[in-house]
């Protein structure tokens, strides 16, 4: 939120008056521990112990959180958002959470810890991080750069849509680093951070501070730098940030939400440095590992959730994980305030907004059948017709494949739907294309490209 003029205001003030237009019990279970980070005239920032207690205020008691704001500063109604600023309850009990905390006379001895400063998120470690054909080669990456940062790929670079776990491959990375040797210098940084920080720099007139800050460093990771586009100082100076860790064997770790080649307006001399080392993709979870991860999930939060519900989630929220990480929180958040455990209907109607959302974005048969045309070069009546050239073949079954894998139609009616074939057919079609993935290294790849592109449109 853009700092504006602070205005008085205390978290005592809006609990008392919130205090009056909600139930005491649910006051006491949802705003025990909450406070006030900030206000001004933009708006305030409320924080609270962890994810789960925000959808719940978000989804339940915003309403009533605004009116209290309003009554009391008698100011018309102002953004309100939500920072989570401590330990959540829930993850205290997970393991990773235990492991990465450190005592307390650890901490006062330390007080320059390199952690504190590295603007890592302890809980995005290897650990919490589930392996599947989508990330196995980003993974691999990131374990042999932990292992031997700057002498394996440099720089590391991740690409790929929105929550598929860039984010927490580089915070790995990093947080394994420290683990191994806590004065280790890593700094974790938004491409928007970075910019920020060298204007503040250009204003005051610290260029030489901000230089030493991040060329001193043993790691630097730089989040989302699709950002940088068109930025053209925070580009130059970038790339001499770029060249100094570079040149000092310093390792360098990347992400963006495409490859660098397709980032308009990113100088050409960048995106030839990133060629030097490894673009690892990250790709959207198949059903598996989606349940996989909704497992890992709910075994660190102080929840029960059928395992008929976590299949639901993870056939009907397909492509991004932090949007099902976020409906397993809705559905934990639930069940643990009615203390029993959630019919099926109840998820459905809990998440009805998520859930229509998803359908919305949902792939179709026709969509499917015109971009698999368009990259062979075919016409789209070639995937329903009767001939059979070996390309058109190729192609049909391809389609088929993805079907089956990006729909939930039947066998039959994917069938149907591609001149009225039979089901038979289309689980040739879906072994074949299977078979001849694991082959052929191009194939993979056209397959893998088209599964993104339709997952992402
Ligand atoms: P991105 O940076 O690609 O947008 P994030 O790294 O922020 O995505 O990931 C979004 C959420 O999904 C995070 O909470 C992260 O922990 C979780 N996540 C992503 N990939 C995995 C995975 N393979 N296993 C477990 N959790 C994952
Ligand atoms: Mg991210």
């Amino acid at each position: 939120m853009d700092i504006g003029v602070k205005m008085n205001l205390t978290w005592d003030q809006i609990a008392s008056e919130l205090s009056g237009r909600i139930s005491p019990d649910g006051f006491q279970r949802w705003f025990s521990r909450a406070n006030l980070v900030e206000a001004s005239e933009n708006g305030v920032v409320i924080g609270l112990p962890n994810t789960m207690c925000q959808y719940w205020i978000e989804d339940n008691f915003l309403k009533e959180l605004r009116e209290s704001i309003c009554i009391i500063t008698g100011r018309p109604p102002m953004p309100v958002q939500f920072r989570v600023v401590e330990c959540a309850a829930i993850e205290e009990k997970s393991e990773t959470q235990r492991e990465t905390k450190r005592s307390l006379p650890e901490i006062l001895h330390d007080t320059d810890n390199a952690e504190a400063h590295s603007g890592l998120n302890p809980r995005y470690t290897f650990d919490t991080l589930v392996v599947g054909d989508s990330n196995r080669m980003a993974h691999a990456a990131s374990v042999a750069v932990s292992d031997a940062p700057a002498r394996t790929y440099n720089p590391l670079f991740f690409y790929g849509g929105v929550g598929l776990g860039k984010t927490h491959l580089s915070h790995a990375i990093g947080n394994a680093l420290l683990q191994k040797k806590k004065r280790v210098r890593v700094c974790y940084v938004t491409s928007e951070q970075f910019t920020n920080d060298f204007i503040e720099a250009l204003q005051k007139n610290t260029l030489t501070k901000f230089r030493k800050k991040y060329r001193m460093l043993d790691v630097l990771i730089i989040d989302d730098i699709q950002f940088l586009a068109g930025k053209e100082k925070s580009q130059e100076e970038f790339f001499h940030t770029f060249n100094s860790l570079f040149d000092g064997r310093k390792q360098i770790i990347l992400t963006s939400d495409r490859p660098a080649s397709e980032i308009a307006n990113l100088q050409e001399r960048l995106v030839s440095r990133f060629d030097w080392g490894l673009s690892a993709e990250l790709l959207s979870p198949d059903p598996e590992m989606r349940l996989a991860i909704l497992r890992k999930k709910l075994s660190g939060m102080d929840a029960e959730v059928s395992d008929e519900i976590l299949e639901f989630l993870a056939t009907r929220i397909k492509v991004n994980i932090r949007r099902l990480e976020g409906a397993l929180l809705r559905v934990a958040a639930y069940t643990s305030l009615s203390g029993k455990s959630v019919s099926l209907q109840a998820v459905e109607h809990l998440l009805k907004d998520l859930l229509q959302e998803e359908a919305r974005r949902a792939v179709t048969v026709d969509i499917i059948q015109k971009r698999v045309s368009d990259t062979y070069d075919l016409r789209p009546g070639d995937m329903t017709s009767k001939r059979r050239p070996a390309n058109i073949a190729l192609a049909r079954q391809v389609a088929m494949y993805l079907c089956r894998k990006l729909t939930t139609h039947s066998l039959q009616n994917i069938g149907a739907s591609f001149g009225g074939r039979d089901h038979g057919t289309v689980l040739h079609a879906c072994k074949t294309v299977t078979s001849k993935i694991s082959q052929d290294d191009r194939l993979r790849q056209t397959v893998q490209h088209l599964e993104q592109q339709l997952n992402n449109s």
